[in-house]
């Protein structure tokens, strides 16, 4: 057992409290992390308001990069010292998904959830209470004990603040672009949301050299910097009809692939009026758990509409990690504009207040070196 200092969410709607709580080593396949980056991503947002259905108390956080302090038993893939990206889908490698090659959706690591891969916890606070670790990571705590499976090595000078957003916002946006198996050069695209995953979108947009890049939301501050990222048009839903509005800059005819990177109902029906015939709607954001989206059957049939879901850049998230990284080395992916603020651990709910003040860009928090 050694102390480490955490950030809990003991129940939703509640502050999230900073506290030293007990930490198992880590067992066979396990490894224990010691965090350097950790992004503000707003799914965490979604356990804190309890719109989403997780057992507490619980360590949040799931877009990170760090260091390996400690391996376990049986560890083979990385060693001590190894700088790494967090993978929030920590694939087992044997259930029916990753043998279909879609890690990204691992069956095992959705029946275990917040808890590791035998089914028990690492953390405890001081009256003994279990704590989860939010995608079997829990990023915001200073170290972690997480599986060997969520590590992905990177080089020794690769930026870390940069490596723990492809933890989760660069490849949920761009990998639910570029993966996208009909996607083609110069195709015309869609992105509604530009929150971190949806600039990240519009980045996937351009490394595709698409040629109209339409984002939408409700923000025109996020909109003017959605222009940094490569969009070519914004629309405000608040004040146009984003439906019409994409028409008319598609010359009536629509677009190919139109994306919600938001999660609502209301934005998925908006996203299929505006495609054009054959195009692909492609849900990624979540949208409030057991609300329904309305779809003109008669439009899907007749203009050969596909709606698709893609959850972690829709492939095995280590696959598009070294994608990534390879457009990133390269100068073709300009991820570091995303980072707009950092915080430290002791910041966390002031992270979170700038998040739903729809702040521009992505915070993240740093640890100490
Ligand atoms: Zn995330
Ligand atoms: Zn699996």
């Amino acid at each position: 057992m050694a102390k480490v200092k955490a950030s809990v969410l003991y129940k939703p709607n509640t502050p999230i409290v900073i506290k030293e709580l007990e930490q198992e080593e880590p067992k066979s396949g396990e490894v224990r992390i010691k965090m350097l980056h950790a992004g503000v991503c707003a799914s965490d947002h979604h356990v804190m308001t309890g719109d989403t259905a997780f057992e507490f108390p619980i360590v949040l956080g799931h877009e990170g990069s760090g260091i390996v302090d400690k391996v376990g038993e049986n560890v083979t893939s990385v060693k001590q010292g190894d700088k790494c990206i967090l993978s929030f889908v920590p694939s087992c490698g044997f259930c029916n998904a990753c043998r279909s090659g879609l890690g990204n959706i691992c069956d095992t690591n959705r029946l275990t959830g917040t808890r590791q891969y035998d089914g028990t916890f690492r953390l405890k606070d001081e009256a003994g209470k279990e704590i989860h670790q939010f995608a079997k990571l829990g990023v915001f705590a200073e170290k972690i004990v997480i599986p060997e499976s969520a590590c992905f090595k990177i080089d020794d000078d690769f930026p870390t603040d940069v490596a723990a957003l492809i933890g989760c916002s660069v490849t949920t946006g761009v990998g639910g672009v570029i993966n996208q198996p009909d996607m083609f050069p110069g195709a015309s695209i869609a992105v509604f949301g530009t929150g971190g995953v949806g600039l990240n979108a519009i980045l996937g947009a351009q490394i595709m050299n698409a040629t109209r890049i339409i984002a939408v939301d409700i923000n025109d501050s996020k909109l003017e910097f959605s222009y940094k990222f490569g969009a070519t048009h914004t629309v405000n839903s608040m004040s146009e009809d984003p439906v019409k509005k994409i028409r008319e800059i598609t010359d009536g005819l629509g677009v190919d692939f139109a994306l919600d990177t938001f999660g609502s109902t209301q934005i998925i029906t908006q996203m299929i009026a505006s495609l054009k015939k054959g195009g692909t709607g492609v849900v990624i954001g979540l949208a409030p758990v057991g609300e329904m989206a309305k779809i003109n059957p008669v439009d899907m049939v007749k203009d050969h509409k596909k709606i698709v879901g893609s959850y972690y850049g829709s492939v095995s998230p280590h696959v598009t990690f070294e994608r990534i990284i390879d457009f990133y080395k390269t100068g073709k992916l300009n991820i570091d504009t995303v980072i707009e603020r950092t915080y430290s651990l002791d910041q966390i709910n002031e992270a979170y207040d700038d998040l739903v003040s729809g702040k521009d860009g992505r915070g993240v928090i740093a640890f100490p070196k």
